[in-house]
């Protein structure tokens, strides 16, 4: 079976979905892997040592052909003209956010597999859980950029020219991202606080070194498989309201919220921008096409307020490390593809609960229960999109 990998295609993608040493793991269970040509050069991971690994480096029309198609994003309209029944391609592909592409790759009689449906709470799905290692990435290179562009230090320092004091950092969202920024901000030496709707992640952020914040306008809004329930309209407002008197009081504010193919929880409000002090630094990992965590982001950009807060609109943020993003992924995408196969042949059972949660499309159809077509009738709707501050979408791509 022919295994390919082709190169991403998406503005600013930087990452490949195998690394030379997740090829040798796939040769040893039987399947040949095919590498379009430059696929790895964005992650610095040339042609040679993908061969040198015992891939092909072909051209793209051949590691198109492939049985199966790694990927790390969607595909674009090119490709996914170019599939037919009988190929199968894996990638994070955000069913949930894009239920069009569903549609379109039904269309083709391919089976579309995606790695951020894996149902995470599966111990066997754990390695091959996407979404949460680069989660981690993005966090640790948020708290990064918070460092690089705060004009004073993190940690304390003592020095015969003057003492510095240590940097205060909050963190908005204890997921899997918040944590790794907590733990990345405080190695840096910075004092870290951090909130969160669930209450139950005060003992995770206390275990990395932060101390919770706990606000006394908002309850618990805790949902359902770990995720935040969707807060009201009033509670919303008490929320950004409280929580504006504790981002004045810090220098450095990292966002994790993320909501996406909906607009992500605003929890930095222009009023609360305006309380900050001139110098402050804010980098929104919700940042996105739909609005940020933060007032006025943009993905991709830096702003400075009128007040001197500035504000990075910091989406995408796995791509900006592609080669430990790169390698991360290689490990989860080879890691769902050897389950799936057996004596080097896919052998998919959709009757296995982590087949089922990945498995979008198959023989013409959006087979995924989360995908099944919107109820007929009056009250028969889409979920919403665009809402804000409503549950975490599971499965969705970060
Ligand atoms: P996420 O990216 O969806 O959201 C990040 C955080 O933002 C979450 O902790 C969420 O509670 C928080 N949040 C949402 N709305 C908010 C608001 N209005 N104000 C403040 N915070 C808000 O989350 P994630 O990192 O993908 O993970 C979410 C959960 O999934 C965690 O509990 C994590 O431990 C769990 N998880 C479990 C497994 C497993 O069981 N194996 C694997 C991965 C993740």
């Amino acid at each position: 079976m022919k295994v390919s990998v082709v190169k991403e295609t998406a503005p600013g993608e930087r990452r490949v979905a195998l690394v030379p040493e997740a090829v040798g793991k796939l040769r040893a269970a039987g399947l040949d892997v095919l590498v379009e040509s430059g696929a790895g050069d964005r992650a610095w991971l040339t042609d040679d040592s993908y061969a040198e690994a015992g891939a092909s480096v072909v051209s793209r029309g051949e590691a198109l052909a492939a049985d199966v198609v790694l990927m790390v994003g969607k595909p674009d309209d090119a490709i996914v003209q170019g599939l037919h029944a009988g190929q199968v391609v894996i990638g994070l592909l955000a069913p949930l956010a894009d239920r069009e592409l569903a549609d379109r790759l039904a269309a083709t009689g391919a089976t579309a597999i995606s790695m951020d449906m894996i149902p995470r709470t599966l111990p066997r799905a754990q390695p091959m859980d996407a979404l949460s290692s680069q989660a981690n990435i993005a966090g640790y290179k948020a708290a990064i950029i918070g460092a690089a562009e705060f004009g004073r230090f993190f940690p304390m320092l003592i020095t015969a020219a003057g003492t510095a004091r240590p940097a205060k950092v909050l963190v908005l969202g204890i997921g899997v991202a918040g944590l790794q920024a907590i733990g990345t901000a405080r190695r840096l030496g910075a004092i870290v606080s951090a909130y969160d709707v669930r209450p139950e992640t005060r003992t995770e952020a206390e275990s990395v070194g932060a101390t919770f914040i706990e606000l006394t306008s908002v309850g618990p809004a805790s949902g359902e498989g770990g995720y935040a329930r969707a807060l009201t309209e009033d509670e919303r407002g008490a929320q950004q309201e409280e929580l504006a008197g504790h981002i004045a009081r810090h220098d450095v504010v990292i966002t994790t919220a993320q909501v996406p193919g909906r607009r992500p929880p605003l929890l930095v409000t222009e009023d609360a921008l305006k309380a900050m002090a001139a110098g402050s630094v804010i980098v929104d990992m919700g940042a996105s096409e739909l609005g940020g965590n933060v007032a006025g982001s943009a993905p991709g950009q830096t702003t400075v307020t009128e007040n001197g807060v500035t504000i990075v609109g910091a989406g995408h943020l796995p791509s900006t490390m592609p080669a430990a993003a790169s390698a991360m992924y290689a490990r989860n995408i080879s890691g769902l593809l050897l389950y799936l196969v057996a004596d080097g042949e896919l052998a998919l059972d959709p009757g296995d609960e982590l087949q089922a949660g990945v498995i979008i499309t198959r023989d013409g159809a959006v087979v995924h229960p989360a995908l099944a077509p919107p109820a007929a009738g009056p009250g028969g709707s889409s979920p919403p999109a665009n809402t804000e501050g409503s549950a975490r979408v599971p499965g969705a791509a970060s």
